[in-house]
């Protein structure tokens, strides 16, 4: 995603983008990838793009906002046709420069869209610097593709240019290109973010997650495997081996990411997010003191999974006791932070944000008194990251007149910072690091209790071996190089 990070959004979660291509034989493929963006749309908010091949030349249609605002009813896809297309919905991370994707450059003669995080780009600068490429202005996924073209321009065949450049790329990386002729997916040798193939109309369809498959009519084959190129032309799919992989997906896309209808490495997202839950009711009878509670209340829409897997272990009812306002994005502007800005010459005010984030959750979440009021509430959600939502979720309960409210996450602290695409804040703005006993972050969020689930617990739950995720936000091992970035981590935490 993004070198460079603006002082206003680099507090903000930046959520992982998605990736979409397709070749079809027989179809205009740009419709189906606007279609399959829109399924990704929880990866990333703020910006989309698609670019397309009609055989000649390549097409590209980008902008800032939601899939259907950038791809409205004006937009006129004969404008984009052609069998092949890739695209791309982005969370931006950078300021100034809006670093759209899909990344054509300014030939537009091959194109990438990028999902994932390359922590420490200083490879790719000396190889572009070494061949006078300009790069003080581009973010990673750029140089990607920069170093991509220099093999183009000195002639290598789409595939060879990638296989060269491809050991300059450090970190997380999920991408889905193309030329006027071929559609190419790749994966980092770790398989950090998810990549799935599939197959239908006629041809092949790569997608950050299988959700995307079902409503496009499109079965889902196989995944991309960590370290794997596959390439489809007029001849078919064929596989390269570009380095040696070993599979360690991320798995924060279990915990959060994750669409509930995908599936990753085989397990329902859903299933693994209500094992989660179980796991937590199970961990939580096990005290010697256990809590009582009246109703469970999964915060929407993430904590829902494992809040009913929570009320089939405990037999505790689930209430669905928060209303959310769906129309909520994220590009909420908080109207007195803009009228301090005005005061201040338009100068954003740092020191607001608590209170615009607060607001935010304000603003997306409300709570029934109906369902809530005298009730003893566990409320589940599936991560604390800074904790202003937990924070907040327990005013807005308490608000609403419940009488106990008791915390519970689907998942273990977060002490560690991500480098592979999540961007969540420095290491020292992490919830679980601000605060040295599970007591104190209690008190902190003025709950009645808190409790998270434990790391085994988190792992049992995917039904997965330890060994085939990545682990960092919760361990601090990071399983793909982060380069210089191990500079920035302190260990912390019980499994550091
Ligand atoms: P916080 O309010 O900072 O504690 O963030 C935790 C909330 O944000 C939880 O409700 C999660 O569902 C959600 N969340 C977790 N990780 C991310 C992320 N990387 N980007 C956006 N939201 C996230």
């Amino acid at each position: 995603m993004s070198k460079e990070h603006s002082p206003l959004l680099e507090n903000e979660l930046n959520e992982k983008c998605g990736v979409f291509g397709m070749l079809s034989h027989h179809t205009n493929s740009s419709p189906y990838t606007m279609l399959g963006l829109l399924s990704l749309q929880h990866r990333g908010q703020e910006a989309a793009g698609i670019t397309s091949s009609n055989g000649d030349k390549l097409s590209s249609h980008r902008g800032k906002g939601l899939v259907l605002q950038v791809f409205n009813e004006q937009f006129d896809f004969r404008n984009l046709s052609g069998e092949i297309s890739i695209g791309h919905t982005r969370y931006g991370t950078s300021g100034g420069k809006e670093h759209l994707q899909p990344v054509a450059g300014a030939t537009e003669k091959f194109a990438l869209a990028h999902n994932g995080n390359i922590p420490d780009t200083t490879a790719l600068e000396v190889f572009l610097d070494e061949k006078n490429i300009p790069n003080p202005d581009l973010n990673d996924s750029e140089m990607m593709h920069a170093s991509v073209e220099y093999f183009l321009k000195k002639g290598a065949p789409l595939e060879e240019a990638i296989a060269k450049a491809s050991p300059l790329f450090t970190g997380a990386w999920s991408l889905v290109m193309m030329d006027k002729e071929k559609l190419v997916a790749a994966r980092d040798s770790k398989g950090i973010r998810p990549l799935s193939i599939g197959k239908g109309h006629d041809g092949y369809v790569f997608s950050s997650e299988t959700c995307a498959f079902g409503p496009l009519n499109i079965t889902h084959l196989r995944d991309v495997e960590p370290g794997e190129m596959v390439i489809v032309d007029q001849n078919g799919m064929r596989s390269v081996e570009l380095s040696k992989g070993e599979q360690r997906l991320d798995v924060f896309e279990f915990v959060y990411f994750a669409r509930p209808d995908s599936t990753l490495l085989g397990k329902a997202v859903d299933t693994v997010r209500r094992n989660m839950g179980k796991r937590l009711a199970q961990e939580m009878a096990n005290w010697e003191k256990p809590i009582e509670a009246d109703i469970v209340m999964g915060v929407p829409d993430s904590g829902l999974s494992a809040a009913y897997g929570f009320r089939d272990e405990s037999g505790i009812p689930h209430e669905e006791g928060f209303v959310k306002n769906r129309y909520m994005g994220r590009t909420f502007i908080n109207p007195e932070e803009n009228a301090e800005g005005a005061k201040n010459n338009g100068r954003s005010i740092i020191s607001r944000k608590e209170n615009t984030r607060s607001q935010n959750v304000k603003m997306k979440l409300s709570a029934l008194p109906s369902v809530v009021a005298g009730k003893r509430v566990i409320v589940i959600d599936d991560s604390i990251v800074r904790g202003n939502t937990y924070r907040t979720v327990g005013e807005i309960l308490r608000d609403a007149g419940a009488r106990e409210v008791h915390m519970v996450v689907s998942s273990p602290p977060v002490y560690y910072p991500d480098f592979y695409g999540i961007d969540t804040p420095k290491q020292s703005e992490l919830f679980a690091n601000q605060h040295a006993s599970l007591k104190e972050m209690c008190l902190a969020l003025s709950a009645d209790s808190l409790h998270y689930l434990s790391y085994e617990g988190m792992i049992e739950a995917t039904g997965l071996p330890e060994g085939k995720l990545s682990t960092s936000a919760f361990s601090g091992v990071y399983p793909a190089d982060i380069g210089n970035r191990k500079d920035e981590v302190r260990k912390m935490g019980a499994r550091a």
